[in-house]
């Protein structure tokens, strides 16, 4: 069945493409009001898409937001199990235009790109899963799993409707696995899945020491200046080692094991491009790690933002009445967002001198997520690359966050296999994106094996 499938998607290769690039013609940018029957544009065209291939109950909800569409294939049979597939239709803002050698809607084929706004990020990879679709049910008329799709409008700034969404249509929603593409390889020949997301716990400090501003001529030298005790403050938040002093804060951190340290030190990852990158000449972080750990699977502590006083032109000889602070912490798996923010709270009332005052809040926070690299789902994912792209795929940890998956842990109950088809370079949120079309294709044929294996093992 599969190979069916698979030569059903090298024959149709030039339509696919065509319907991609409606789809990326359509300007569904979600940060920008003006957009907005653009977006239900994308929205509608997917679910008449959908439907065309043959999914049931595909829609559009509405939201307090951006629609959500969804769309089903339940006629496996309980037997058989369930995938969920995840994907969001808006787009980043295209500006600056100018910086682009096409136009950002006018999707254009260059060399092996497909050049346009959202081509990468996320329209040329939900597609790819939704042109695997279509070369299962045109062939065999079935799939071999039952499959769900859920396509969000508001990923990119970062909207609140999707967890509720979710929350209300648990039972709707139900799956044994995610799959999501929306994450990238580390190069065309080598595919990467994603096991590993960094949480992330966001607070704000505020020092006051005296009540009000004062003249430092009449003042100074008496009284504790709350930037200097803020800047004491933050400076004892890491020894020379790079490790953070809070209390507790590795309490709960899960150790990277031998195996798996083994499997980071394979992944080829360049020191020297990073330091470019980055635009320093050397590294410095947790003594101990290699700087691929220190990126991905150690968590962080880093100052966001500092300021306090007079910053305007020329000099004013003030004593400033308050400091502020922004720091945000990296978490990685089993630490508890609720719990690091409350103790790094905590920690900077206790160190602050007693002639301030501290008051903190928390502004953001998300769970980290490791995902078990030995499930089924996992070893599936791996051979269906291996099969598509010709080699064995490389296990990686994203330092960032990907906060849907978390969701779909903590709601559906669900673990997510994120197999990126993207490449580093595709210019992402930046002029001139491109999605690279052989991933593409092999994305589409990677998406037929990982249905097909999953569909086998029960
Ligand atoms: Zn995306």
């Amino acid at each position: 069945m599969p190979s069916h499938a698979i030569q059903y998607t090298r024959a149709h290769r030039e339509r696919y493409l065509d319907e991609l690039k409606q789809l990326v013609s359509i300007p569904s940018i979600s940060a920008q009001p003006a957009h907005k029957a653009d977006i239900q544009r994308a929205a509608q065209w997917l679910v008449d898409h959908l439907t065309s291939i043959g999914m049931d109950r595909a829609r559009a909800w509405p939201t307090s937001g951006q629609p959500i569409v969804t769309a089903e294939w339940l006629r496996a049979g309980d037997g058989k199990p369930t995938i969920l597939i995840y994907g969001h239709y808006d787009v980043q803002p295209a500006d600056p235009i100018d910086l682009w050698h096409s136009d950002p809607f006018t999707p254009e084929i260059r060399g092996d790109d497909l050049f346009g706004r959202g081509a990468s990020d996320d329209k040329g990879q939900i597609f790819a899963h939704i042109k695997a679709v279509e070369s299962f049910l045109k062939t065999a008329s079935a799939l071999p799993v039952n499959l769900k799709f859920i396509i969000e409008g508001e990923e990119e700034v970062g909207g609140p409707s999707l967890d509720p969404f979710i929350e209300a249509h648990q039972a709707d929603l139900a799956a044994d696995v995610a799959l999501i593409s929306d994450s990238h390889m580390l190069r065309p020949d080598l595919p990467a899945i994603a096991y590993g997301l960094r949480g992330l716990s966001y607070i704000q400090v505020e020092v006051t020491g005296p009540a009000t501003d004062l003249h430092s001529g009449s003042f100074g030298g008496a009284v504790y200046n709350p930037i200097q005790a803020l800047a004491e403050m933050i400076a004892s938040l890491k020894d020379r080692d790079g490790r953070i002093t809070v209390p507790g804060f590795y309490d709960k951190v899960r150790p990277i094991d031998a195996d798996e340290r083994a499997g980071l030190a394979n992944v080829p990852f360049n020191e020297d491009q990073f330091k470019r990158e980055a635009g320093v000449d050397r590294t410095w972080g947790e003594k101990g790690y290699s700087v691929l750990e220190q990126i991905t699977a150690r968590p962080t502590l880093e100052l966001n933002g500092i300021w306090g006083g007079y910053q305007g032109e020329g000099s004013k000889t003030v004593l400033p009445s308050k400091a502020y602070a922004k720091i945000s912490c990296r978490l990685v798996a089993d630490q508890d967002h609720h719990e690091i923010s409350q103790l790094l709270q905590e920690h900077l009332k206790r160190i602050a001198p007693p002639q301030v005052r501290v008051e903190t809040q928390t502004l953001h926070g998300g769970h980290g997520i490791l995902i078990d690299r030995d499930t089924p789902a996992m070893q599936a994912a791996a051979s269906a690359l291996e099969k598509a792209f010709g080699n064995k795929p490389v296990f990686i940890r994203e330092g960032g966050s990907i906060p849907v998956v978390a969701s779909l842990k903590h709601m559906l109950g669900i673990d997510t296999v994120l197999v990126g088809l993207g490449l580093s370079d595709d210019n992402l949120h930046a002029p001139n994106e491109k999605f690279h079309l052989p991933n593409f294709y092999r994305g589409i044929e990677a998406s037929i094996h990982f249905m097909s294996l999953i569909g086998d093992e029960q």
